[in-house]
């Protein structure tokens, strides 16, 4: 089957087109509006995404060398999300389906992330654990097949991604400050400073401690030294990061241990990060584990990973009607 996929649900309008399981583009258009208010504002977002996806769509169906004639069935993420980003993908994919009389079928963003590793060779084998890790989410999944999915630890406050954007917002570094404070943490002592993990029961997480930490640490440093932030900028992200880092390894290793599963895989935006990936390969050395790392462009939210979801939906016949509407917030 030929499926065009349409990603929404948050501050990228992406589009991609997939046949027979293989991802032939990803068309991603980042809006750069959010920048100057520090984080993503909805409504803006929902704006551009009205801007964008005409142009997004024709975009990836012009790179596939297709028209909206050969496809067999339009995909679109359904939730979790922003509810007026979700709703213009929704919208314009009920449309689309209908216009062309063609199936439509919705995808869960998170289960999208993961089923990303689909897209490249190798794929992690069944069961595998996921260590989902992006602005909203902050989970340890049990994936036990394309389609199914169970939930293990995850986090009771922030996410990391979070945790992150908003440690960068307090250095004054522009939104979103993940891949900022990666850059700045690669020159840096990780140990230069010390932030205080937050123990969580069994598999979860908490990530609202370590940004109060921070704060307090900032102010209390600023009184003393008004450069404090500006002469050690790369300290204080390696040291930051690495404790964040440290949270997510120290989980995914018990995880690991406590079910016996070795094939390990990572996802989400802060897949991206370079501490988090280098700290995998080392666990990869150890018990003959087998680590699987997205490529970058798979790892941020893009429509390549809806339209891999979609196609194993569509191979079990898993369509949506048309009336169906998006979701804020949905279980995987
Ligand atoms: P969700 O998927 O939970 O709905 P989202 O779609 O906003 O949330 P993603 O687009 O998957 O999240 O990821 C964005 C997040 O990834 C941001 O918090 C960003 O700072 C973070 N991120 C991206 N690159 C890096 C990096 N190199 N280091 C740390 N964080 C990063
Ligand atoms: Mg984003
Ligand atoms: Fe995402």
């Amino acid at each position: 089957p030929t499926i065009l996929a349409i990603e929404s649900s948050c501050d990228e309008t992406s589009a991609a087109i997939i046949k027979n399981g293989k991802v032939l583009n990803n068309i991603i258009a980042t809006q750069s509006v959010h920048k100057k208010y520090g984080g993503v504002v909805p409504e803006l977002a929902s704006r551009a995404h009205q801007q964008n996806i005409v142009p997004v769509v024709q975009e990836a169906l012009d790179a596939a060398g297709i028209t909206k004639k050969d496809l067999d069935a339009i995909a679109f993420t359904r939730g979790p999300g922003l509810l007026g980003a979700l709703l213009v993908g929704t919208s314009f994919a009920k449309s689309m389906a209908m216009g062309l009389d063609i199936p439509l079928i919705e995808v869960n963003h998170m289960q999208a992330h993961i089923l990303a590793h689909f897209i490249d060779q190798p794929h992690p084998r069944f069961p595998f654990l996921c260590l989902t890790v992006s602005g909203g989410h902050t989970q340890i999944v049990l994936v036990k097949d394309y389609l199914e999915m169970e939930v293990i630890g995850e986090t009771q406050d922030d996410a990391v991604g979070e945790a992150f954007d908003k440690s960068a917002k307090l250095l004054d570094l522009p939104y979103p400050g993940g891949p900022l404070i990666d850059k700045y943490a690669q020159n840096g002592n990780p140990e230069a400073f010390v932030f205080p993990d937050t123990e969580m029961p069994g598999l979860n997480f908490s990530f609202s401690g370590i940004k109060t930490a921070f704060l307090y640490f900032l102010r209390d440093n600023k009184a003393k030294d008004p450069k404090f932030v500006e002469n050690n900028m790369e300290d204080i992200c390696a040291s930051l990061q690495y404790s964040l880092i440290r949270m997510l390894m120290q989980k995914l290793k018990r995880a690991s241990n406590e079910t016996g599963i070795r094939e390990i895989a990572i996802a989400g935006g802060v897949s991206a990060n370079s501490g988090l990936r280098h700290e995998l390969q080392r666990l990869a050395g150890e018990r003959q584990r087998h680590i699987y790392i997205p490529d970058f462009q798979y790892c941020t939210d893009n429509a390549g990973m809806i339209a891999m979801a979609a196609h194993y939906k569509y191979l079990n016949k898993e369509f949506s009607p048309l009336d169906v509407s998006p979701m804020a917030r949905m279980k995987m």
